[in-house]
């Protein structure tokens, strides 16, 4: 009888040891990975690890960084020395593509000798945030030049979008778009939190039409090219269109995210992860983007504020 009772303690034990040994190696993520530097003109390099890129530009006065990189990885130490290591100008300057930490973090690496760049926007939330960056001395409205000796980079800002700061870095004499998270494909976002919808709209349609691009830099994945921010804008326009038409139907919300399927888009990247949280922030946004002609009811307005998913911004049409 004991020894059952032992070895069933010992298979507890085992199962226990087990569990958290599954629990720690799946918390524990290995940064660094796929570290690379690859040219993709003549003076625009791409680097980066881990799925996520910035890029460099490469003139005969000195470099120009793009973004940081994931706190954890160590890739920006990693790319100073590689710098150092390959060129023989100095960083002159670090530009910010926009404040989100992933893009931001141990960018202050190269505070040494450069000066960094960002949109007035990103300001703000780089300091409420406490964000392990670099503080841009330098910040402009709608567009800036970078000269680097013989290469030009322009800095251009069109608007709110995936961030209120976020910008593109474009060289046009070798057709060249850093186009940081908002390149995204076909592929969903996790959600439209910091997104201005109607302003990305309108932004992917003047980069998907831009003069001088032929290479596409995304911010994650693979190099591309304009197609990718029309790719995109289909997806945001019949998610935003499906989702609106369904308020102005006064669907709840909870039907409304058992009615979208969005089956034409199934190949997209993170279809099967991410929809149905896409769907409730589209929601969200468009929420506060129209007025109803009726209010609805003071009981639904009850029901609404105890659980979000009974919420519907219009009366039900009759044929509901
Ligand atoms: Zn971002």
């Amino acid at each position: 009888m004991k020894d059952r009772k032992t070895a069933r303690m010992r298979g507890i034990i085992a199962c226990l040891l087990l569990v958290f040994t599954v629990v720690a190696s799946a918390q524990k993520r290995e940064w660094g990975v796929n570290r690379e530097i690859v040219q993709v003109s003549e003076s625009v390099y791409r680097w980066g690890s881990d799925n996520q890129y910035g890029a460099y530009i490469v003139g005969t006065d000195g470099i120009a960084v793009v973004d940081g990189h994931y706190c954890p990885s160590g890739t920006m130490q990693w790319l100073k020395e590689q710098l150092a290591a390959r060129h023989d100008v100095p960083v002159k300057y670090v530009i910010l593509s926009h404040d989100h930490p992933d893009h931001v973090c141990n960018s202050q690496v190269f505070n040494d000798t450069a000066i960094t760049i960002g949109h007035k926007n990103i300001l703000p939330h780089i300091l409420r945030e406490k964000r392990s960056s670099s503080i841009p001395q330098i910040t402009f409205e709608e567009s800036m030049e970078v000269l680097l000796g013989g290469v030009t980079v322009n800095l251009i800002y069109l608007g709110p979008s995936h961030s209120d700061n976020l910008i593109q870095v474009h060289i046009p004499a070798e057709k060249v778009m850093i186009a940081v998270d908002i390149a995204k494909g076909r592929s969903l976002f996790p959600d439209y939190r910091d997104m201005d919808v109607h302003s990305t709209l309108k932004i992917l349609k003047i980069l998907g039409n831009m003069e001088d691009v032929d290479i596409v830099l995304p911010g994650h994945g693979a190099i591309t090219d304009q197609q990718n921010f029309r790719d995109q804008r289909r997806f945001i326009q019949a998610l935003h269109d499906e989702v609106l038409a369904y308020s102005v139907e006064g669907r709840k919300l909870s039907e409304i995210r058992d009615l979208i399927q969005m089956k034409e888009f199934s190949d997209y990247r993170g279809h099967d992860r991410w929809l149905d949280q896409n769907i409730v922030t589209m929601w969200g946004y468009l929420y506060r983007y129209r007025e109803p002609n009726q209010r609805i009811t003071e009981d639904e307005a009850v029901a609404c504020r105890e659980d979000v998913s009974q919420c519907r911004t219009s009366d039900p049409v009759e044929s509901i």
